[in-house]
């Protein structure tokens, strides 16, 4: 009932501008038309996926014990809209544990 903004969905995100069709959440960009749109979220959902990527592909040289919780933390922030992006972030969070496995176990002995 309190319609400030009664184009805003929080399940289902904004209303784009150019095609009137509903965006996904958080995204700043239409996925229908590729119009920008106003996400109304302070990090939008591409950042939490570039961001997620590369914090977990810095876990190659940080340890995945650093860069694990804040990318497991983007891929759960992505995961709802955007799965793909989740299980991307996951993989490369995958396999920088396997390279701090491999790297002690196999290549440095
Ligand atoms: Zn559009």
């Amino acid at each position: 009932m309190a319609g400030e903004q009664p184009q805003r969905d929080a399940a289902t995100g904004t209303v784009c501008p150019e095609c009137d069709k509903q965006t996904i959440r958080g995204s700043d960009k239409c996925h229908h038309c590729g119009a920008p749109v106003d996400s109304g979220e302070t990090i939008s959902l591409a950042m939490w996926e570039y961001g997620g990527g590369l914090i977990a592909a810095f876990g190659f040289f940080m340890t995945p014990v650093i860069t694990g919780l804040p990318a497991l933390y983007c891929a759960y922030k992505v995961y709802d809209r955007s799965p793909n992006s989740a299980y991307g972030i996951f993989a490369v969070f995958i396999s920088t544990i396997i390279f701090w496995i491999v790297l002690p176990t196999v290549i440095l002995p």
